[in-house]
């Protein structure tokens, strides 16, 4: 892979864990989709988030900080006991911190239109990346509000790193892949121990 490519893992999923998911695993280990302003590029446009202008470091250290804190984030809301998967050197209060920075950034607002009447929508005190940023992180905090049956998953396939959204309840998986390895593995731990 090129250095700057970044795999386009699961577009149906929400942006949210599109960004979590840039931190992925395959046999060599884990790996960091985010790791130059390049990838970053890339990112954005996979994910349909509009162009802002050029985007720099500082746009870079901003969307890892972000991922970062949704990846602690999603740990804690669906007790992900997988140990590649979690950074425990971070506090969830740390990652609580980090996501409310980013939404402080934005206002709700009431509006109003002649199509859609009153509506709720959002003032955005920054703009640029920082806004599609803000924008992404109110998004995360309604995922991860949702009650107490939350959709966010972590997937328990062999070596998988990744979360996805359960777009139906018995969604299990992050991918059909994953669903058939953890499969396989079981059935040669059952063949093992019996
Ligand atoms: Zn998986």
């Amino acid at each position: 892979m090129a250095s700057d490519d970044v795999p386009d893992l699961y577009p149906s999923e929400p942006r949210p864990v599109r960004l979590m998911n840039t931190i992925w695993a395959d046999k060599a280990g884990t790996h960091d989709a985010l790791a130059t302003v390049g990838q970053l590029d890339r990112w954005v446009r996979q994910c349909g988030i509009p162009a802002t202008g050029p985007l720099g470091e500082d746009d870079l250290l901003r969307a890892r900080e972000l991922r970062d804190a949704l990846r602690r984030l999603a740990a804690t809301a669906v007790n992900d006991e997988r140990p590649a998967a979690v950074d425990a050197g971070q506090a969830v209060e740390h990652a609580l911190a980090t996501l409310n920075g980013f939404t402080s950034q934005s206002t709700p607002e009431l509006r109003w239109d002649g199509e859609r009447g009153f509506h709720r929508d959002w003032r955005f005190g920054v703009d640029g990346f920082g806004r599609e940023l803000a924008a992404l992180a109110l998004e995360a905090g309604e995922l991860l509000s949702e009650g107490p049956e939350v959709r966010l998953g972590a997937c328990y396939g062999p070596g998988c790193v990744l979360y996805f959204y359960r777009s139906h309840p018995r969604r299990g998986w992050c991918s059909a892949g994953c669903g058939n390895r953890a499969r396989v593995a079981r059935h040669y731990r059952r063949h093992a121990n019996g």
